[in-house]
C-alpha cells in the first residue's frame, strides 16, 4: 500500500537488531487516520470471507484490530501475556516468543470468546518470524475455529515468516512488505 509505504519512508527509522521504529504513527503515537485507511483496505481484501471474529495480540495489535473489527461489524479478541485476576482460568494458551521484549511469553485467551462458530482474521501491526502469528493460530485450532486469513501492516520479509505462511496455502495480506533494511536504507518489495 503506497500510502502506508510512504510513511514509514517519511517517519519510520530502521534500527539495530532489525527493528523497524514506527512510533510517531504506529506505536505510541498513533495516527486514527491513516490506521483506519488501512483497516479499510483490509476489510476490501477479505469482505467476502464471512469473517466475524478479529484475533490480536496485546498490545500494539489492538489499535489497528479496532478499526478492522468496526469495518467487518465484528468482535475483537486479544490474546493477553499474563494472567490477571479479572480473568477466568479457562482459557486456551500457546507459548511465544517475543521479539521485542526478548522474553518468553504465554498467550491466553478466554475460552468463551473464541469457539468453533468463528470465522477468525488474524491481525497484527508487524510480522517478523512469524511467532505470534503461530501462536494465535495454534489458539485458533484449539478452539475448532477457522482461520480465514492474516492481515499485517508491516511485513519484513527479510525475516522470512511471511513466505513460509504464504507457501503453507494461508491467505496472508501485508500492507508494506520490507525486502531489506540494511545500513538504514528501507526497501520494498
Ligand atoms: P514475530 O512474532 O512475527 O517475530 O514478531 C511480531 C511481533 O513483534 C509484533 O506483534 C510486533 O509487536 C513486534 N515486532 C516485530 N518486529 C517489529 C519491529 O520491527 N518494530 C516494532 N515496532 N515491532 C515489531
Amino acid at each position: 500500500m503506497q500510502l502506508l509505504e510512504s510513511y514509514i519512508t517519511k517517519y519510520g527509522k530502521a534500527l539495530p537488531g532489525d527493528i523497524l521504529k514506527v512510533d510517531s504513527f504506529l506505536n505510541f503515537q498513533i495516527d486514527v487516520e491513516l490506521l483506519d485507511r488501512l483497516a479499510c483496505d483490509i476489510y476490501q481484501h477479505f469482505k467476502d470471507k464471512n469473517i466475524n471474529k478479529i484475533l490480536t495480540v496485546e498490545a500494539s495489535g489492538i489499535a489497528l484490530s479496532t478499526l478492522v473489527a468496526k469495518y467487518f461489524n465484528c468482535k475483537l479478541v486479544f490474546a493477553k501475556k499474563s494472567k490477571t485476576l479479572n480473568m477466568s482460568d479457562d482459557f486456551y494458551s500457546e507459548k511465544c516468543f517475543s521479539f521485542t521484549h526478548k522474553t518468553q511469553n504465554n498467550l491466553m485467551v478466554s475460552k468463551s470468546f473464541l469457539t468453533s462458530e468463528d470465522n477468525v482474521l488474524v491481525v497484527d501491526d508487524f510480522l517478523a518470524n512469524g511467532e505470534a502469528c503461530n501462536s494465535l493460530l495454534s489458539i485458533i485450532n484449539q478452539a475448532n475455529a477457522k482461520l480465514q486469513g492474516i492481515a499485517i501492516a508491516v511485513e519484513k520479509a527479510f525475516q522470512g515468516a511471511g513466505d513460509r505462511f504464504r507457501s503453507s496455502g494461508i491467505d496472508l495480506y501485508s500492507l508494506a512488505i520490507i525486502e531489506s533494511m540494511n545500513e538504514g536504507k528501507i526497501e520494498f518489495r
